[in-house]
């Protein structure tokens, strides 16, 4: 179990992600993170413990676009290497809520074609996995 925020705005998304964590946090509160996509750049943010630890190391940011967590682990300790979002790459952010049955034949897989993981949790696979997909898609254009 976990809670999920998303936001899109005409104001800065990062007072509504983290109001809206606050409210879901019941639902995980052993890490929590935050990801905002300003032009191209998607600029990540992750702590350990309750929802107002993420707060604490946050600066001011005007994007209009964002997704948020608060985690409940099911893979991998609470830390804030496995806090959400996971990235691949600077192009995809990921935040989940439950378990991926199959992630240790992904991650074999996936690890297999280069990836490198950084966390010890089931979501990250799905963050390669896109960035992976899109990598065959693009050399197929
Ligand atoms: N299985 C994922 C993890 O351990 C998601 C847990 C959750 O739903 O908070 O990171």
């Amino acid at each position: 179990m976990c809670g999920i925020v998303g936001a899109i705005a005409e104001r800065s998304v990062q007072p509504i992600l983290i109001e809206g964590l606050k409210r879901l946090e019941y639902r995980g509160y052993d890490s929590a993170g935050i990801a905002t996509l300003q032009g191209m750049q998607i600029h990540r943010l992750r702590a350990q413990g309750k929802v107002v630890e993420l707060e604490h190391k946050l600066t001011a940011n005007s994007a209009t676009l964002g997704i948020a967590h608060t985690r409940w682990a099911t893979h991998g300790v609470p830390s804030e290497a496995n806090a959400h979002p996971h990235m691949s790459g600077e192009r995809f952010a990921v935040v989940h809520n439950g378990i991926i049955e199959n992630h240790g034949a992904l991650r074999d897989e996936l690890q297999g074609c280069g990836c490198v993981f950084t966390s010890e949790t089931d979501t990250e696979v799905v963050a390669h996995l896109l960035a992976h997909l899109a990598t065959l898609r693009t050399d197929h254009a």
